[in-house]
Protein backbone atom coordinates (compact mmCIF):
# COMPACT_ATOMS: atom_id res chain seq x y z
CA UNK A 1 0.00 0.00 0.00
CA UNK A 2 1.00 3.28 -0.28
CA UNK A 3 0.83 5.91 2.40
CA UNK A 4 1.15 9.61 1.63
CA UNK A 5 3.51 11.57 4.39
CA UNK A 6 3.30 15.09 5.00
CA UNK A 7 6.14 16.40 5.76
CA UNK A 8 7.30 20.13 7.32
CA UNK A 9 11.06 20.60 7.65
CA UNK A 10 10.89 23.66 9.64
CA UNK A 11 13.57 25.91 11.08
CA UNK A 12 17.03 26.07 11.79
CA UNK A 13 18.56 22.67 12.12
CA UNK A 14 15.18 21.26 10.56
CA UNK A 15 15.40 21.07 6.93
CA UNK A 16 18.86 18.91 7.87
CA UNK A 17 17.45 16.28 10.52
CA UNK A 18 14.39 15.94 8.25
CA UNK A 19 16.16 15.39 5.42
CA UNK A 20 18.01 12.56 7.37
CA UNK A 21 14.73 11.14 8.46
CA UNK A 22 13.21 11.18 5.31
CA UNK A 23 16.29 8.99 3.88
CA UNK A 24 16.16 6.38 6.63
CA UNK A 25 12.48 6.08 6.12
CA UNK A 26 13.26 5.94 2.22
CA UNK A 27 15.31 3.36 2.47
CA UNK A 28 13.04 1.23 4.75
CA UNK A 29 10.17 1.30 2.19
CA UNK A 30 12.65 0.43 -0.54
CA UNK A 31 13.44 -2.89 1.03
CA UNK A 32 10.07 -3.71 2.46
CA UNK A 33 8.10 -5.34 -0.57
CA UNK A 34 4.58 -4.12 -0.92
CA UNK A 35 5.33 -0.95 0.75
CA UNK A 36 5.51 2.90 -0.65
CA UNK A 37 5.92 6.00 0.97
CA UNK A 38 5.28 9.44 -0.61
CA UNK A 39 6.69 12.10 0.90
CA UNK A 40 5.02 16.00 0.36
CA UNK A 41 6.97 18.86 1.50
CA UNK A 42 5.01 21.53 2.96
CA UNK A 43 5.27 24.85 3.46
CA UNK A 44 5.50 26.15 7.13
CA UNK A 45 7.24 27.59 10.43
CA UNK A 46 8.92 30.38 11.97
CA UNK A 47 11.03 31.31 8.61
CA UNK A 48 7.35 31.24 6.57
CA UNK A 49 5.84 33.21 9.55
CA UNK A 50 8.43 36.05 9.36
CA UNK A 51 7.81 36.09 5.82
CA UNK A 52 4.31 35.69 5.46
CA UNK A 53 2.32 36.65 8.70
CA UNK A 54 1.40 33.36 9.25
CA UNK A 55 2.83 29.91 10.62
CA UNK A 56 1.26 27.92 7.42
CA UNK A 57 -0.66 28.56 4.67
CA UNK A 58 -4.44 27.06 4.19
CA UNK A 59 -2.90 24.51 1.38
CA UNK A 60 -0.82 22.96 4.29
CA UNK A 61 -3.42 22.61 6.77
CA UNK A 62 -5.39 21.09 4.50
CA UNK A 63 -2.59 18.59 3.84
CA UNK A 64 -1.96 17.56 7.21
CA UNK A 65 -5.62 16.62 7.21
CA UNK A 66 -5.69 14.66 4.15
CA UNK A 67 -2.03 12.78 4.52
CA UNK A 68 -1.90 9.08 6.31
CA UNK A 69 0.03 10.95 8.47
CA UNK A 70 2.49 13.54 9.57
CA UNK A 71 6.48 14.35 10.46
CA UNK A 72 7.75 17.51 11.68
CA UNK A 73 11.37 18.91 11.75
CA UNK A 74 12.16 21.50 14.77
CA UNK A 75 10.22 24.53 14.21
CA UNK A 76 10.41 27.50 15.59
CA UNK A 77 13.21 30.12 16.00
CA UNK A 78 13.15 32.15 19.36
CA UNK A 79 13.52 35.76 17.78
CA UNK A 80 10.21 35.08 15.97
CA UNK A 81 6.94 35.87 18.21
CA UNK A 82 3.56 35.46 17.44
CA UNK A 83 1.49 38.58 17.91
CA UNK A 84 0.42 37.45 21.15
CA UNK A 85 3.88 37.15 22.75
CA UNK A 86 4.13 33.05 21.88
CA UNK A 87 6.72 31.38 20.30
CA UNK A 88 5.95 30.90 16.40
CA UNK A 89 6.59 27.05 17.25
CA UNK A 90 4.10 26.84 20.31
CA UNK A 91 1.76 28.43 17.80
CA UNK A 92 1.69 25.67 15.21
CA UNK A 93 2.13 22.82 17.12
CA UNK A 94 -0.84 23.95 19.68
CA UNK A 95 -3.01 24.81 16.57
CA UNK A 96 -2.43 21.92 15.08
CA UNK A 97 -3.23 19.66 18.58
CA UNK A 98 -6.43 21.43 18.77
CA UNK A 99 -7.38 21.17 14.92
CA UNK A 100 -6.29 17.56 14.35
CA UNK A 101 -7.63 16.53 17.76
CA UNK A 102 -4.37 15.48 19.20
CA UNK A 103 -4.70 14.18 22.70
CA UNK A 104 -1.90 11.66 23.49
CA UNK A 105 1.52 13.12 23.36
CA UNK A 106 3.75 10.50 23.74
CA UNK A 107 7.48 10.40 24.32
CA UNK A 108 9.37 6.89 24.09
CA UNK A 109 12.37 8.04 26.78
CA UNK A 110 15.19 5.20 25.68
CA UNK A 111 18.93 4.83 26.57
CA UNK A 112 20.60 4.21 22.70
CA UNK A 113 24.14 2.70 22.64
CA UNK A 114 26.40 5.23 22.59
CA UNK A 115 24.35 7.73 24.71
CA UNK A 116 25.25 8.28 28.47
CA UNK A 117 22.49 9.29 30.79
CA UNK A 118 22.23 10.78 34.36
CA UNK A 119 23.94 7.42 35.73
CA UNK A 120 26.65 6.19 33.44
CA UNK A 121 25.64 2.88 34.67
CA UNK A 122 22.28 3.12 33.67
CA UNK A 123 22.27 0.33 30.89
CA UNK A 124 18.58 -0.17 31.16
CA UNK A 125 16.15 2.63 30.28
CA UNK A 126 12.72 1.78 28.05
CA UNK A 127 10.16 3.61 28.97
CA UNK A 128 7.10 5.76 27.35
CA UNK A 129 5.79 8.49 28.64
CA UNK A 130 2.10 9.45 27.66
CA UNK A 131 0.86 13.15 28.03
CA UNK A 132 -2.42 14.38 28.04
CA UNK A 133 -2.56 17.50 25.72
CA UNK A 134 -5.61 19.22 25.27
CA UNK A 135 -6.60 19.61 29.00
CA UNK A 136 -5.55 19.43 32.43
CA UNK A 137 -3.62 22.86 33.47
CA UNK A 138 -3.16 23.66 30.01
CA UNK A 139 -7.14 24.30 29.40
CA UNK A 140 -7.06 27.81 30.09
CA UNK A 141 -4.06 28.45 27.33
CA UNK A 142 -4.08 31.58 26.33
CA UNK A 143 -6.63 32.80 28.58
CA UNK A 144 -6.51 32.86 32.47
CA UNK A 145 -8.29 34.76 34.37
CA UNK A 146 -7.42 38.00 36.57
CA UNK A 147 -9.07 37.90 40.07
CA UNK A 148 -7.72 41.58 40.85
CA UNK A 149 -4.15 43.27 39.46
CA UNK A 150 -2.48 40.87 42.10
CA UNK A 151 -3.76 37.90 41.65
CA UNK A 152 -4.22 35.52 38.99
CA UNK A 153 -5.79 32.35 38.17
CA UNK A 154 -5.90 29.27 36.04
CA UNK A 155 -7.92 26.34 35.93
CA UNK A 156 -6.88 22.94 35.91
CA UNK A 157 -9.69 20.68 33.75
CA UNK A 158 -10.12 16.88 33.69
CA UNK A 159 -12.90 15.33 31.95
CA UNK A 160 -13.62 11.72 31.75
CA UNK A 161 -13.60 11.49 28.12
CA UNK A 162 -10.11 13.30 27.74
CA UNK A 163 -8.84 10.87 30.76
CA UNK A 164 -10.51 7.91 29.11
CA UNK A 165 -9.19 8.44 25.62
CA UNK A 166 -5.48 9.11 27.34
CA UNK A 167 -5.28 5.94 29.16
CA UNK A 168 -6.86 3.83 26.61
CA UNK A 169 -3.69 5.07 24.48
CA UNK A 170 -1.13 4.15 27.04
CA UNK A 171 -2.63 0.63 28.00
CA UNK A 172 -3.06 -0.45 24.31
CA UNK A 173 0.87 0.73 23.96
CA UNK A 174 1.75 -1.06 27.08
CA UNK A 175 0.19 -4.12 24.83
CA UNK A 176 1.93 -3.60 21.78
CA UNK A 177 5.10 -1.89 22.00
CA UNK A 178 8.37 -3.75 22.40
CA UNK A 179 10.34 -2.22 24.59
CA UNK A 180 9.69 -3.78 28.21
CA UNK A 181 10.94 -3.12 31.71
CA UNK A 182 13.43 -5.53 33.18
CA UNK A 183 11.02 -7.79 34.86
CA UNK A 184 9.13 -8.29 31.85
CA UNK A 185 5.63 -7.23 32.96
CA UNK A 186 3.00 -4.74 31.00
CA UNK A 187 2.58 -1.85 33.33
CA UNK A 188 1.20 1.69 33.25
CA UNK A 189 1.58 4.09 35.74
CA UNK A 190 -0.45 6.95 36.62
CA UNK A 191 1.01 9.94 37.58
CA UNK A 192 -0.77 12.09 39.60
CA UNK A 193 -1.28 14.44 42.71
CA UNK A 194 -4.81 12.51 43.54
CA UNK A 195 -4.23 13.33 47.61
CA UNK A 196 -4.22 17.01 47.20
CA UNK A 197 -6.53 17.83 44.01
CA UNK A 198 -10.01 16.47 42.82
CA UNK A 199 -9.14 17.00 39.67
CA UNK A 200 -6.36 14.84 39.99
CA UNK A 201 -8.23 12.25 42.54
CA UNK A 202 -11.13 12.11 39.24
CA UNK A 203 -8.23 11.39 36.85
CA UNK A 204 -6.93 8.21 38.70
CA UNK A 205 -10.98 7.36 39.08
CA UNK A 206 -11.42 7.10 35.83
CA UNK A 207 -7.37 5.61 35.12
CA UNK A 208 -8.50 2.77 37.55
CA UNK A 209 -11.95 2.26 35.61
CA UNK A 210 -10.12 1.81 32.10
CA UNK A 211 -7.33 -0.25 33.87
CA UNK A 212 -10.29 -3.18 34.29
CA UNK A 213 -10.53 -3.39 30.82
CA UNK A 214 -6.92 -4.62 30.73
CA UNK A 215 -6.56 -7.41 32.96
CA UNK A 216 -3.21 -8.62 31.13
CA UNK A 217 -1.56 -5.41 32.19
CA UNK A 218 -0.75 -3.81 35.51
CA UNK A 219 -2.23 -0.63 36.51
CA UNK A 220 -0.49 1.43 39.67
CA UNK A 221 -0.52 4.90 40.69
CA UNK A 222 2.69 7.68 41.82
CA UNK A 223 2.69 11.07 43.62
CA UNK A 224 4.25 13.58 40.78
CA UNK A 225 6.28 14.25 43.64
CA UNK A 226 8.02 11.30 44.84
CA UNK A 227 7.94 9.56 41.29
CA UNK A 228 9.93 12.79 39.84
CA UNK A 229 12.79 11.29 42.29
CA UNK A 230 12.00 7.48 41.49
CA UNK A 231 11.94 7.89 37.55
CA UNK A 232 15.67 9.36 38.05
CA UNK A 233 16.46 6.55 40.73
CA UNK A 234 15.16 3.72 39.28
CA UNK A 235 14.01 4.45 35.49
CA UNK A 236 14.16 0.76 35.28
CA UNK A 237 11.24 0.41 37.10
CA UNK A 238 9.09 1.94 34.56
CA UNK A 239 7.20 0.50 31.92
CA UNK A 240 4.27 3.03 30.37
CA UNK A 241 3.00 6.29 32.19
CA UNK A 242 0.23 8.35 31.54
CA UNK A 243 -0.28 11.59 33.19
CA UNK A 244 -1.96 15.18 33.14
CA UNK A 245 -0.96 17.86 30.33
CA UNK A 246 1.17 20.06 33.07
CA UNK A 247 3.25 16.87 34.40
CA UNK A 248 3.45 15.14 31.36
CA UNK A 249 5.68 18.72 29.88
CA UNK A 250 8.21 18.91 32.93
CA UNK A 251 8.56 15.09 33.49
CA UNK A 252 9.50 14.64 29.62
CA UNK A 253 12.14 17.29 29.87
CA UNK A 254 13.19 15.64 33.00
CA UNK A 255 13.31 12.31 31.17
CA UNK A 256 15.00 13.19 27.77
CA UNK A 257 18.07 13.95 31.11
CA UNK A 258 17.98 10.56 31.54
CA UNK A 259 18.91 8.84 27.93
CA UNK A 260 21.70 11.59 27.06
CA UNK A 261 19.80 14.82 26.17
CA UNK A 262 17.32 16.29 23.50
CA UNK A 263 19.36 14.87 20.14
CA UNK A 264 17.96 11.63 21.27
CA UNK A 265 14.34 12.34 22.34
CA UNK A 266 11.30 11.46 19.42
CA UNK A 267 7.87 12.49 20.30
CA UNK A 268 4.24 12.13 18.81
CA UNK A 269 1.25 14.10 19.03
CA UNK A 270 -1.73 10.96 18.60
CA UNK A 271 -5.00 11.39 18.45
CA UNK A 272 -7.79 9.13 16.75
CA UNK A 273 -7.82 9.95 13.23
CA UNK A 274 -4.12 12.41 12.64
CA UNK A 275 -1.10 12.53 14.53
CA UNK A 276 2.73 14.08 14.00
CA UNK A 277 5.53 13.15 14.80
CA UNK A 278 8.62 15.43 15.78
CA UNK A 279 11.81 15.37 17.15
CA UNK A 280 11.09 16.58 21.27
CA UNK A 281 13.90 19.37 20.68
CA UNK A 282 13.51 22.64 19.01
CA UNK A 283 15.29 24.25 15.77
CA UNK A 284 18.76 24.77 17.26
CA UNK A 285 19.82 28.06 15.61
CA UNK A 286 23.30 27.66 17.69
CA UNK A 287 24.38 24.70 15.12
CA UNK A 288 21.64 25.18 12.01
CA UNK A 289 23.18 24.92 9.06
CA UNK A 290 26.58 23.09 10.10
CA UNK A 291 26.06 19.49 9.05
CA UNK A 292 26.75 18.47 12.84
CA UNK A 293 22.90 18.23 14.44
CA UNK A 294 21.90 14.72 15.75
CA UNK A 295 19.04 12.89 13.57
CA UNK A 296 18.45 10.39 15.65
CA UNK A 297 15.13 11.79 17.47
CA UNK A 298 14.21 12.86 13.99
CA UNK A 299 14.87 9.24 12.68
CA UNK A 300 13.37 7.24 15.55
CA UNK A 301 10.24 9.84 15.30
CA UNK A 302 9.87 8.26 11.70
CA UNK A 303 9.80 4.77 13.02
CA UNK A 304 6.84 5.87 15.46
CA UNK A 305 5.16 7.15 13.00
CA UNK A 306 5.61 3.53 10.66
CA UNK A 307 4.52 1.50 14.16
CA UNK A 308 1.09 4.08 14.38
CA UNK A 309 0.49 3.67 10.91
CA UNK A 310 1.00 -0.38 11.16
CA UNK A 311 -1.45 -0.30 14.36
CA UNK A 312 -3.97 2.31 12.41
CA UNK A 313 -4.02 0.27 8.54
CA UNK A 314 -2.74 -3.19 10.57
CA UNK A 315 0.16 -3.50 7.87
CA UNK A 316 2.44 -5.53 8.64
CA UNK A 317 4.47 -4.06 5.89
CA UNK A 318 4.93 -0.99 7.89
CA UNK A 319 5.57 -3.19 11.25
CA UNK A 320 8.53 -4.71 9.10
CA UNK A 321 9.54 -1.32 8.11
CA UNK A 322 9.35 0.24 11.97
CA UNK A 323 11.66 -3.05 13.30
CA UNK A 324 14.21 -2.37 10.61
CA UNK A 325 14.60 1.05 11.48
CA UNK A 326 14.79 0.72 15.16
CA UNK A 327 17.09 -1.96 15.06
CA UNK A 328 19.50 -0.13 12.11
CA UNK A 329 19.67 2.91 14.78
CA UNK A 330 20.59 0.53 17.54
CA UNK A 331 23.29 -1.21 15.30
CA UNK A 332 24.76 2.51 13.78
CA UNK A 333 25.25 3.52 17.40
CA UNK A 334 26.62 0.07 18.73
CA UNK A 335 29.44 0.23 16.14
CA UNK A 336 30.81 3.60 17.65
CA UNK A 337 29.47 5.93 14.63
CA UNK A 338 28.07 8.64 16.17
CA UNK A 339 27.34 12.51 16.20
CA UNK A 340 29.78 15.25 17.61
CA UNK A 341 26.97 15.65 20.73
CA UNK A 342 27.48 12.32 21.73
CA UNK A 343 31.63 12.52 21.09
CA UNK A 344 31.41 11.45 17.45
CA UNK A 345 32.85 12.28 14.39
CA UNK A 346 29.75 11.68 11.74
CA UNK A 347 28.48 14.83 10.31
CA UNK A 348 24.28 14.90 10.51
CA UNK A 349 23.90 13.06 6.83
CA UNK A 350 26.87 11.02 7.13
CA UNK A 351 24.80 9.43 10.57
CA UNK A 352 21.81 9.38 8.37
CA UNK A 353 23.72 7.39 5.34
CA UNK A 354 25.16 5.51 7.46
CA UNK A 355 21.99 4.73 9.25
CA UNK A 356 20.23 4.24 5.44
CA UNK A 357 22.95 1.82 4.21
CA UNK A 358 22.50 -0.79 7.90
CA UNK A 359 18.42 -0.23 6.88
CA UNK A 360 19.24 -2.33 3.45
CA UNK A 361 22.41 -4.15 5.08
CA UNK A 362 20.07 -6.08 7.92
CA UNK A 363 17.03 -6.23 5.28
P1 LIG B 1 14.08 26.69 19.90
O1 LIG B 1 13.65 28.03 20.31
O2 LIG B 1 13.74 26.37 18.49
O3 LIG B 1 13.63 25.63 20.87
P2 LIG B 1 16.64 26.59 21.25
O4 LIG B 1 17.66 27.66 21.14
O5 LIG B 1 15.83 26.47 22.48
O6 LIG B 1 15.70 26.68 19.97
P3 LIG B 1 16.92 23.78 21.20
O7 LIG B 1 16.65 23.22 19.88
O8 LIG B 1 15.85 23.69 22.23
O9 LIG B 1 17.40 25.26 20.99
O10 LIG B 1 18.28 23.14 21.70
C1 LIG B 1 18.91 23.41 22.94
C2 LIG B 1 20.36 22.97 22.85
O11 LIG B 1 20.47 21.59 22.49
C3 LIG B 1 21.13 23.74 21.80
O12 LIG B 1 22.43 24.04 22.29
C4 LIG B 1 21.23 22.80 20.65
O13 LIG B 1 22.40 22.97 19.89
C5 LIG B 1 21.19 21.42 21.28
N1 LIG B 1 20.48 20.49 20.38
C6 LIG B 1 19.14 20.44 20.16
N2 LIG B 1 18.83 19.51 19.27
C7 LIG B 1 19.99 18.95 18.88
C8 LIG B 1 20.32 17.91 17.95
N3 LIG B 1 19.39 17.27 17.24
N4 LIG B 1 21.62 17.58 17.81
C9 LIG B 1 22.57 18.20 18.52
N5 LIG B 1 22.32 19.18 19.40
C10 LIG B 1 21.05 19.56 19.59
MG1 LIG C 1 14.16 25.17 22.92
Amino acid sequence: MTYEIATLRGDGIGPEITDEGVKVLRAAAEVTPGLDLEFTQLAGGADHYAEHGEVAPDSTWKTMRSAHAILLGSMGHPDIRMPDGTEAQGHFIVNARKSLGLYAGVRPIKLYPGARGIDPNQKHVDLVLVRESTEGLFASFGGGAEISGEVYADTMIVTRKGTERVARHAFELARTRSGRPQDGDRRVTCVDKANIFRSLAFFREVFDGVATEYPDVTADHALVDSFAMLLIQHPERYDVLVTENMFGDILSDLAAALVGGLGLAPSGDIGDEHAMFQPAHGSAPDIAGQDKANPVATIVSGRMMLDWLASRHDDDALRAAADVVERAVVTTMESGALTADLGGELSCSQFGDAVAATVRRLA
